[in-house]
């Protein structure tokens, strides 16, 4: 028999590695330093016993509806749960494809497998999102779904693929893990899809102590369903319509995610002040490119992503500098073990590769000081200073 995989704590010597950097891509200390009054809240309903759905669940649900502009939000496990369940809620099942983006988080495609499908790449642009003019090739009698992900919170040209999808009769379930707050012509990423899926994961825009989700939806009958799918199909204590999961967002969670929602416009307007210095700063910098900025789309910088000469260098330079530079990611979904059943070689996604091979992430969180920013650039265009005087 194989060794068992020990993977539990990966995560922690992550987050030790990098708290050692002064210009870090984790300010979780700095996001709850005011904990107090986060415990202060959690011990109201700890004095109520309203943990299973409580009261905090709610108000969340109702906030997050609001300021995604949709009729529904539905609390969930987690991000990869909220793409799970939209999948399954549209009925999703064994052999049925869904067209997605070679160039994401490895859950957006976990979803889809664990749904039972295929799932089905289509290249991205040069802003790192799936190529509109590429998934209408791919679309075939078995396509039951389009699941763009708005990749470092840009939203995808969600008029272009809503009008595929539309066609064509199939649905869109948008991956918004990283879009918190950013919109497309003034309308919220999220609410384009039959659903829009959110993360909490702590570390995302809008974070928690653990894990959590939420679906956003305008349709009444989807709500209905992902609100019985979350909760063991029940519809009221004794009566179960349909045998389910259980999928509830914690409601200690709800707490710390209602707190963190109030401050979610100094969180997104920070990162994109941050951004625009770095924009500004490293535009003329021979060796990196910056994405088209579309000034019809916010974009909120969960990440923020360069395209740059010698990455690995520059990368390897920054971090000895004390700067956290970190790629996300290295490897593109086609190209992962996990993926070989699929048979796609290297060179099947050539855009979605270069981007790959020469992205590099700069800390763009809203705890960083203009000391901080002024640090990275400079460090950067001391870089490929010295790189064209040897
Ligand atoms: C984080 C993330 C998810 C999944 O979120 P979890 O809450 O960690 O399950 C899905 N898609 C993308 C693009 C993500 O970055």
């Amino acid at each position: 028999m194989n060794a068992v995989i020990d993977v539990k704590n990966f995560l922690p010597s992550q987050y030790k590695q990098t708290n050692a950097l002064p210009i870090n891509h984790n300010y979780l200390n700095q996001q709850f330093a005011d904990y107090e009054t986060i415990f202060q809240k959690i011990k109201q309903v700890v004095l109520k016993g309203d943990f299973t759905l409580g009261s905090s669940v709610d108000e969340l649900e109702e906030n997050f509806a609001r300021i995604t502009q949709t009729k529904y939000a539905i609390g969930v496990g987690s991000g990869t749960d909220a793409i799970f369940l939209s999948l399954k809620a549209l009925g999703i099942k064994e052999g049925d494809e869904v067209i997605t983006t070679p160039f994401t988080f490895f859950a957006t495609i976990g979803a889809i497998v664990t749904a039972g499908a295929k799932p089905v790449f289509a290249d991205v642009g040069e802003d790192y999102n799936i190529d509109p003019n590429q998934i209408e090739a791919k679309i075939t009698n078995k396509t039951k779904a389009i699941l763009p992900v708005h990749w470092s919170g840009k939203p995808c040209h969600m008029e272009d693929i809503v009008a595929i999808a539309n066609r064509h009769q199939i649905n869109v379930v948008e991956d918004a893990c990283h879009a918190i707050k950013a919109t497309y012509r003034g309308k919220p990423a999220g609410s384009f899809g039959q659903t829009g899926c959110f993360s909490f994961h702590p570390l995302k825009n809008l974070n928690v102590w653990g894990d959590g989700g939420i679906i956003v939806t305008n349709s009444d009958d989807l709500a209905n369903k992902l609100k019985l799918m979350r909760n063991h199909g029940l519809k009221n204590r004794d009566e179960c319509v349909m045998f389910s999961y259980n999928s509830r967002l914690d409601t200690l969670q709800a707490v710390v995610a209602q707190h963190l929602l109030e401050k979610i416009n100094f969180i997104t307007d920070s990162r994109i002040n941050h951004a625009n210095f770095y924009d500004q700063h490293l535009a003329d910098v021979k060796g990196v490119t910056i994405a088209l900025r579309e000034n019809f789309i916010k974009q909120v910088y969960h990440l923020y992503c360069i395209q740059c000469d010698d990455r690995d260098n520059l990368q390897a330079f920054l971090i000895k500098n004390g700067i956290d530079a970190k790629v996300h990611y290295p490897i593109p979904m086609h190209l992962q073990p996990a993926a070989s059943y699929l048979g796609y070689k290297p060179g099947d996604f050539p855009v979605c590769e270069k981007m790959a091979n020469h992205t590099l992430s700069l800390p763009v969180h809203e705890f960083l000081s203009q000391k901080d920013l002024n640090l990275v650039v400079s460090k950067i265009k001391e870089f490929y200073g010295s790189q064209k005087s040897i």
